[in-house]
């Protein structure tokens, strides 16, 4: 599915990998041509914007780590905002509700709804040993409820006899109905499907949801038809509600676009791909594989985890022998505030910390905000190495030196040395309790 738009971007990428010193240039000449590859591969527009901005921002403002290029990272970054893209977590069918639950399957004819529907049941038959009940919607095409019932014979599961002549919505009830009678777990509603989206379609799957209120209504799409398919998950999200999506014929050699930019757009995940036309040929749909599977780069997305990681430890180790000297300077709470930044910002922060109630107090008045985090971390960046070292030096006038080079004010350097203080002393105290063998208390 994904092979040339793979081969494209390891292709581009391959020429950022071998580079030692990276260019904002070079970044942008490479991010220019992945541009192009995406949209190649049929990925939307608006997809594929955000994607190169978020990448470019990215790359701009990472903190380079020792042994791995700065290519190497900007692959990894082109990684995760791929599995960003693609819904970062696979998203299973939700069968938790008081049983029978329903599953509605919407679609357009010739998605593959039908044979969704029976590899749906088999695996939550065989896999999560539930009990299945399908039913057949389908009162438009002819022999749509045959084949289903000849499906479920093969598979294994039942399927709600056939009444000619009965509206969809009476079969949707009948077969809930049943499902409650004969204590099924799960009901599979196979919907008609049209060759287009029409109003007549949407008025028909709108009773049958009104009338069963599905727990998951699961639009089945044709991967192949591109962009097609995302607009037509749209159309449906949006007259019907749907809670996922069934991507099929992924084995095909579509170009990826609609698996890419479905999440994107849609806002729904893709819960589920088909590959292949057999009852089990159903997988469920992975974010962070996929994305590997596209960049092919898996060694590199590792080699740079490791790289951070490893930072990270020796930043973590370095405080903790600070911590066990009981000296902490200015240099050490800038490496805790970039820390912090890098953590998703000051308030979710503030609540994991020791002593974050003293330092509350400190910080009492002040917003805390992320502005207030770039303000901090410049007011130490306008000090003098023996400054952050020693920071009893600062005097009244250094301190208004400070000010006006950082673009801060006296009290606000005065504030912020004051915090410093109370981290200090707090983590002499720690490393104290933790000689004597206590576990350092967390002051709320
Ligand atoms: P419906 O009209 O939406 O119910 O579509 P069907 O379930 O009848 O499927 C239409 C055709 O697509 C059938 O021949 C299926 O075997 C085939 N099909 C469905 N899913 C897949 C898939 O994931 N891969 C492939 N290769 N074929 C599929």
């Amino acid at each position: 599915m994904f092979d040339s738009l793979s081969d494209r971007l390891n292709g581009i990428l391959d020429g950022l990998k071998r580079r030692g010193a990276l260019k904002e240039a070079d970044v942008s000449a490479a991010m220019r041509e992945v541009r192009v590859a995406l949209l190649e591969a049929d990925v939307a527009l608006p997809v594929v914007k955000s994607f190169i901005a978020k990448v470019k921002e990215k790359a701009v403002g990472q903190t380079v780590l020792k042994s791995v290029t700065p290519g190497q990272q900007v692959i990894k970054i082109v990684h995760d905002e791929l599995v960003a893209m693609l819904g970062t977590e696979s998203a299973p069918v939700n069968t938790a509700g008081l049983p029978p639950v329903a599953i509605m399957m919407v679609g357009l004819q010739g998605s593959g709804k039908t044979t969704s529907t029976a590899k749906i049941a088999k695996r939550l038959t065989e896999k999560d040993s539930k009990k299945v009940l399908m039913a057949s919607l389908d009162t438009r095409r002819p022999a749509a409820q045959e084949q289903l019932k000849v499906l479920g014979e093969q598979i294994g599961v039942k399927t709600l006899p056939i009444i000619k002549g009965q509206l969809p919505a009476d079969i949707a009830r009948r077969a809930m109905e049943a499902g409650r009678l004969q204590g099924f777990d799960v009901v599979m509603l196979d919907t008609a499907g049209r060759l287009h989206v029409d109003a007549a379609l949407m008025a028909e799957v709108q009773a049958v949801r009104d009338g069963v209120q599905p727990l998951e209504t699961l639009l089945v799409a044709d991967s192949l038809t591109g962009q097609d398919a995302v607009n037509v998950a749209q159309e449906f999200d949006g007259q019907v509600g749907i809670t996922g999506v069934v991507l099929t014929r992924m084995d095909g050699d579509g170009r990826g676009g609609a698996a890419l930019s479905m999440r994107a757009v849609t806002g729904k995940p893709i819960k589920l791909i088909g590959t292949g036309e057999k009852a089990d040929a159903l997988e469920d749909f992975h974010p962070e594989r996929v994305a590997s599977r596209i960049l092919g780069m898996g060694d590199v997305v590792s080699l740079v985890e490791k790289a951070a990681e490893t930072i990270e430890k020796e930043d973590a180790e370095k405080m903790a022998a600070k911590m066990a000297k009981g000296t902490f300077d200015l240099d050490d709470l800038r490496t805790q505030l970039r820390q912090m930044k890098k953590l998703g910002g000051m308030k979710s922060v503030l609540g994991l910390l020791p002593g974050m109630g003293q330092m509350k107090k400190a910080l009492s008045g002040a917003t805390l905000d992320d502005g207030m985090f770039k303000r901090q971390e410049a007011i130490i960046d306008s000090m003098t190495p023996k400054e952050r070292a020693k920071p009893q030096l600062l005097n009244a006038s250094r301190k208004k030196r400070i000010a006006a080079g950082s673009g801060t004010t006296v009290p606000e350097v005065n504030k912020l040395l004051k915090m410093h203080m109370q981290m200090a002393k707090m983590m002499k105290k720690m490393s104290k309790m933790g000689k004597s063998g206590r576990m350092p208390m967390v002051p709320g």
